[in-house]
């Protein structure tokens, strides 16, 4: 037996997609499903690109981080990845590490 509600917050904080696993930024509405599935009692958070993606029938069928970024998404992981990389680097080259 399922049943269940999808509401279409704005994100009070970072949430991950349950379906790309990427990260639904703060202050971006996304959509939301909660109810119980098979079961068992869910609460996904989703990219409204992500959600837009099912169809009725098959809505909630799909295997966790399996889907594919939206490109914004991706975009956004891999800025990210570049600035903690940058930010790693800077440390190294602290100008306080050289009078050692
Ligand atoms: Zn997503």
């Amino acid at each position: 037996m399922s049943f269940g509600e999808t509401t279409w917050p704005t994100a009070r904080k970072e949430h991950r997609c349950d379906l790309c696993y990427g990260p639904i930024p703060k202050g971006e509405k996304y959509s939301r499903w909660r109810g119980v599935f098979d079961g068992e009692w869910q609460d996904n958070a989703m990219h409204l690109e992500c959600a837009s993606s099912f169809s009725d029938e098959w809505q909630w069928e799909y295997i966790s981080g399996e889907g594919d970024m939206p490109e914004r998404i991706a975009k956004l992981v891999a800025d990210r990845q570049t600035r903690s990389a940058l930010a790693l680097n800077g440390n190294m080259s602290n100008p306080a590490n050289d009078k050692i």
